[in-house]
């Protein structure tokens, strides 16, 4: 099992980024203030103040036990929505801490675009949460990859850090090699459902390397907003054809259309 070859970069850079802060902090003789990620007030302890934190729609049960996308009202367990039954993913489960609503957007744009690297802990354990269902019963996380073009420019990948923080907080250890970008996509914003599937067909591959892990393994596939799921399904399909006995999927938010129950 290569499970612990972990790829450290990502975690370096946090290091690095934490380290600078530091070192900032200490040559001007004060501890910088922590801002809010979402409106950018000062605040005590982790990276978002109380009023952005009640804004968000923290996504909890009744919900649909395929898509976990919520109920209005509880059905009893086990239900399926319509869009389910009707179209079934590639996966197994979907679970998200959020919706994708315009605080979930802000934070998640900070997160990934604005060197707030430390909301990663915060996250993850909010996913953690969240997916508690499924990592009960995995073997191992996967985070979908980024092309190394776009990793090497970002310096980091967005999932693998949630994956990690996910990690500390359930005991499922990350593969951040199982999974390749087999060719830089498009990004996927501003691209319709059918264009986006085309756009990420192939885009994924189990590394050969990583092969032996992957094969009868339950695994979490971990990003961090599910939209049309055009990638989740991507990465999934993948991971099955690989030999995966099941593939669940935990995002920190999703898009959530108005959920309609089997009548
Ligand atoms: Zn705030």
């Amino acid at each position: 099992m290569d499970v612990t070859a972990v790829d450290t970069r990502t975690g370096r850079w946090a290091r690095l980024t934490g380290a600078a802060r530091t070192v900032c902090g200490v040559a001007l003789g004060v501890a910088l203030p922590q801002l809010c990620a979402a409106c950018r007030e000062p605040v005590d302890g982790e990276g978002l103040c109380g009023a952005c934190w009640s804004k968000l729609s923290f996504i909890a049960p009744p919900y649909c036990a395929r898509l976990g996308v919520p109920f209005p009202f509880d059905p009893g367990p086990g239900i399926l929505s319509m869009e389910a039954i009707a179209d079934p993913p590639p996966y197994g489960r979907a679970r998200a801490a959020v919706r994708f609503d315009e605080t979930a957007r802000v934070l998640v744009h900070a997160f990934k675009y604005g060197d707030r690297l430390d909301l990663a802990p915060l996250l993850g354990r909010w996913m953690a949460n969240a997916g508690r269902e499924l990592t009960r019963e995995a073997d191992l996380m996967v985070p979908v990859p980024l092309h190394w073009r776009r990793q090497w420019a970002r310096r980091f990948n967005q999932s693998a850090m949630l994956a990690d923080a996910i990690a500390k907080a359930s005991g499922v250890p990350v593969s951040h090699r199982a999974l390749k970008r087999l060719k830089a996509t498009a990004q996927q914003v501003g691209l319709a459902r059918t264009e986006r599937a085309a756009n990420v067909q192939g885009a994924f591959g189990v590394r050969p390397g990583a092969r032996r892990e992957v094969k009868g393994a339950r695994l979490v596939l971990v990003d961090d907003v599910l939209t049309s799921g055009a990638t989740t399904e991507a990465c999934t399909r993948a991971l099955l054809r690989a030999g995966a006995a099941s593939v669940d999927v935990l995002v920190f938010a999703r898009v959530v259309a108005p959920a309609r129950l089997p009548i």
